[in-house]
């Protein structure tokens, strides 16, 4: 076919756009020297612009709705890329340019002084760059023709499928269920942090310990490698090249360990994938909630259970024997499954942490939908805190000020961090139906648990809508209820027994 020859063609050239783009992306992360910075912004929104310029052109639009008005013709993999193309045009072609540059300006200035304000406590400084955020948010909203929904139409962006009548069913559950269990631990808890958590150990041995870990998670570093950057994060153009990074906290071996875990469920999952996409727009994962279910289950189901850790405790304490040479396993792994009351989200337990996601649930509904008043929001934000976890912020960068994410424009992301974990469990109570999970994990068996992952997802790519790919795997539809289970059952079992 004549128009899908076109496709491709126009899909190549923007590839190659996005490939150069993202390994810029990847250097500025980790190596590039801060002075770079401003010279490279400018000549990579060359780049950028000559991209969106192509993404939106007459040829390109033609291709994919001409494709999309046939594509009971396509085959099924042909047909899955033009709804994919179909789904990332609609989001911008309505959105005139001038509006669109303006945008971008004004996303990459207000991370600047959300950095700042951060910095600073200062909310107010921040607050005008936030309004006109949401108000473009708003308008972009209303190019696209979904006025009425703004909300369900920011949720569906980040997780396909997804809308607020079903988060509210999640998050029903989540109060309902979760947050008294919640409450009951941490009323339980020890009171006293073992002093091994918070140790020092040095920035070499951990990243000898997570040199380790990758060769324990089968990842393959001939399509792979490692960094450190200041913010964690996984890193792909295609299944042939896959990075990551870590950062080293001294005082806290444990963010570097599971930071690591967690991203090397990501790039597992990128590793995996069907290497026949790679020319195809469905040679990434297929969604947030989908990608985050597997940083979640490879970091907690596997990282943080026993079983892990019969099997690796030894090496640990060989590597660091001065800091864990009076520390059991058992204590070992209720210091890598402590719970507390703590403010910052990215810091929290695997317990804990629904309810900060919870939180920005909450007001992130309230800012598309009621139009609350921006000044009252670290009100609101401290109300909510204390309301579920008891503790209330003192500064703003410890309350509303500490996420990225609003400044970068990132509404309705927050909640698939949650609904991952929900899938992970999910997909928990599948696996331990089909596979021998702790003997493979006690025989340090990853490699057998990652094929099982690549045949159900991974392989998979971009093909399967995530809900659809769960009820492949779970022979269910998405049920909140495996999650809240699965901490039961462990928390209980560590905080609540006699
Ligand atoms: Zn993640």
């Amino acid at each position: 076919m004549e128009l899908f020859k076109t496709f491709k063609e126009i899909q190549k050239k923007q590839k190659a756009y996005q490939l150069v783009l993202n390994i810029a992306s990847w250097d500025s992360n980790t190596e590039a020297p801060k002075n770079a910075i401003p010279y490279r912004a400018e000549m990579l929104s060359i780049i950028s612009g000559e991209s969106f310029s192509l993404a939106t052109s007459k040829a390109y639009q033609e291709a994919v709705y001409g494709l999309f008005k046939e594509k009971d013709q396509l085959n099924e993999q042909s047909r899955k890329e033009i709804e994919r193309a179909k789904r990332g045009l609609d989001k911008i072609v309505k959105i005139p340019k001038d509006e669109y540059v303006e945008y971008a300006k004004l996303v990459n200035m207000s991370q600047r002084v959300w950095e700042d304000a951060k910095e600073n406590d200062d909310f107010e400084s921040f607050k005008p760059y936030l309004n006109k955020i949401i108000e473009a948010q708003k308008r972009m909203i209303r190019y696209r023709g979904h006025e009425e929904n703004a909300y369900n139409v920011l949720l569906d962006d980040f997780e396909e499928g997804m809308s607020k009548e079903l988060y509210d069913a999640f998050f029903d559950v989540i109060k309902t269920d979760l947050v008294p269990f919640v409450k009951e631990v941490l009323a339980k808890k020890p009171n006293e942090k073992p002093a091994f958590i918070t140790d020092l150990y040095e920035e070499a041995d951990q990243k000898r310990f997570v040199e380790y870990l990758m060769d324990v998670f089968n990842y393959d570093l001939d399509r792979g490698l490692l960094k450190k950057s200041v913010h964690p994060f996984t890193w792909n153009t295609h299944s042939q090249d896959v990075r990551f990074t870590v950062r080293y906290l001294k005082n806290f071996v444990f963010s570097s360990i599971f930071a690591a875990i967690h991203e090397l469920g990501h790039a597992l999952y990128e590793q995996q994938i069907d290497e026949d996409l790679d020319t195809t727009n469905l040679n990434t994962g297929t969604s947030m909630g989908i990608h985050e279910s597997q940083s979640r289950f490879y970091e907690n189901v596997i990282g943080r259970s026993y079983p892990f850790w019969e099997v690796h405790y030894d090496k640990m304490k060989t590597m660091f024997p001065k800091q864990l040479e009076n520390v059991s396993l058992d204590d070992f792994y209720k210091g890598i499954n402590w719970v507390e009351e703590s403010f910052i989200r990215v810091e929290a337990d695997e317990l804990t942490y629904p309810l900060h996601i919870l939180i920005r649930y909450e007001i992130e509904r309230m800012i598309f939908e009621d139009n609350i008043d921006l000044e009252t929001l670290p009100e609101v934000w401290n109300n909510k805190m204390k309301a579920y976890l008891n503790i209330e912020p003192q500064k703003a960068s410890d309350g509303i000020l500490q996420d990225v994410h609003w400044s970068a424009g990132m509404f309705g992301y927050f909640p698939t961090y949650a609904l991952g974990s929900a899938y992970a469990a999910q997909i928990y109570y599948t696996i331990i139906e089909e596979l021998d999970f702790e003997k493979l994990i006690k025989e340090n068996n990853i490699a057998a648990i990652n094929n099982w992952l690549k045949a159900k997802i991974h392989h998979f790519g971009a093909l399967k809508k995530p809900r659809e790919l769960l009820k492949e795997i779970t022979n269910e539809d998405f049920n909140p209820n495996y999650y809240v289970r699965y901490l039961k059952e462990k928390y209980a079992a560590i905080y609540l027994k006699e």
